[in-house]
């Protein structure tokens, strides 16, 4: 490791040469070699998001080679506002295991929120800057000036946020294409639907485009990775990969180019809502129009039709999406759509995300990934409820449904009982008996 050499960025650093103590960090986790951790750095198809003022933060890589990573959305709003819960999902989100977590606040005193994440919590943090100026300068959205919108961005930077979600995609021209292609849900993203509203009211350019070098320059001096948000993400299956998606994303391609030459890490949001046949193409054309930059996907729900279980339909978008390239999973709960999660929610939203970013890593070969399913398999070979338990994603859940209906033979579960396949098999094997009806 270089402790001499100066450079601003992981990615600054990764092109220089220098093994940061960052990158130390992540290689170990991935079971990587620093060296090789570093060229995809340097290439950008991995970033380090660690804001230099986040100093509480636990480092983590996302990239489509590397273990898939999951973010948990939380924040206050305006109907339901008690600090004290969000503080508490916050803890149940980093003791489950969440990488991530985005503060997505509207309401009420945001940077005290946000700085008491940066200050003590080791998840990766990400904010919504657009969201926060409308709360910060509480007058109509019309007389937002461009320069307040960036004083937002730089603001959130100094307050040690990972990285932000800049919704830069839909510029002018986009805007022309949504509005020639209609769609059955409009423009979906919060983001996408403040900034195409300011648009359209003041008649001028999308501030995030048009000053994206001003943005580049406050991102680099903190070491701020972009989120380039896809504010024409498809918001029922009908919009998936229309008109206004794919030339949001041409122009996310292009600003990421433009970010790379200032050394700042870039990440692209997703769809959305999709069906389950178009997400691997999805990918594709993400990697190809965006130059391999990590993807991350709010989904994809590949149903619209079941409110109430939301992290099941994303669940299965974001398995197919990660084992296809993806390599961030932002989870979603079973209230999406109808309400803001309460603890319960976040609970069952992340169990689904981390077993679809597992279920990806098996699939796509993530090293290691495997071998905590095989330790599943000779746990249940042994019949050894202890290690099964202590094995599982949910363990207390795991342990709660045994307990709950004990079985007659202590060795067997309630499913089977004398007819337990696995037991039998061991004993026949081992040459016992095996009689099942009188035992
Ligand atoms: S009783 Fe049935 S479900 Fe339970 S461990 Fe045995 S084979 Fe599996």
């Amino acid at each position: 490791m270089e402790e001499n050499m100066s450079y601003t960025t992981q990615m600054d650093a990764a092109r220089q040469g220098i093994i940061t103590p960052q990158m130390e960090t992540v290689a170990g986790k991935e079971n990587m070699q620093p060296e090789e951790l570093r060229a995809l750095v340097a290439e950008g198809k991995v970033i380090i998001p660690c804001n230099k003022e986040h100093k509480s933060i636990d480092v983590n890589g996302i990239g489509s080679m590397l273990k898939t990573k999951i973010n948990v959305n939380l924040g206050i709003s305006r109907d339901c506002k008690d600090l004290d819960t969000e503080v508490k999902k916050v803890n149940e989100a980093v003791s489950m295991g969440a990488e991530a977590i985005m503060d997505l606040s509207s309401y009420g005193d945001t940077r005290a929120f946000r700085s008491k994440l940066t200050k003590e919590c080791p998840a990766i943090i990400g904010t919504v800057p657009i969201y926060d100026a409308v709360v910060y300068y509480h007058k109509a959205l019309k007389d937002i000036t461009t320069e307040e919108w960036l004083d937002i961005v730089r603001m959130h930077a100094e307050d040690g946020v990972d990285f932000m979600t800049i919704h830069c995609g839909i510029n002018k021209e986009t805007a022309k294409k949504f509005k020639r292609n209609k769609r059955l849900m409009n423009i979906v993203s919060r983001g996408g639907s403040i900034i195409f509203a300011w648009m359209e009211m003041t008649g001028k350019e999308n501030p995030f485009y048009e000053h994206f070098d001003d943005i580049l320059e406050i991102c680099r001096e903190y070491d701020v990775t972009l989120s380039l948000g896809d504010a024409c993400r498809p918001g029922c299956l009908k919009d998936a990969t229309d008109a206004s998606q794919i030339e949001e994303l041409i122009t996310l391609g292009e600003l990421t180019k433009r970010a790379w030459e200032k050394d700042v890490q870039v990440m692209i949001e997703g769809p959305g809502h999709m069906p389950m046949d178009q997400i691997a193409a999805n990918m594709k054309i993400q990697q190809t129009l965006c130059h391999g930059a990590p993807f991350y996907v709010l989904g994809p729900l590949v149903t619209d039709v079941a409110p109430g279980y939301d992290h099941i339909t994303s669940a299965i978008g974001g398995a197919i999406a990660a084992m296809s390239g993806a390599s961030f999973l932002c989870y979603v709960t079973p209230a999406e759509h109808l309400r803001l999660p309460d603890l319960s929610d976040v609970k069952e939203g992340i169990i689904a995300a981390r077993i679809a970013a597992h279920a990806a890593d098996i699939a796509k070969g993530v090293k290691g990934a495997r071998d905590w399913d095989d330790a599943m398999g000779v746990a249940r070979k042994k019949l050894d409820w202890e290690e099964q338990f202590k094995l599982s994603m949910d363990p207390d859940k795991a342990r709660r449904y045994r307990a709950e209906a004990q079985p007659e033979k202590e060795d067997t579960c309630s499913m089977c009982g004398n007819f337990c396949a696995v037991k039998n098999m061991n004993r026949i094997l081992d040459g016992e008996i095996v009689s099942i009806f009188d035992e």
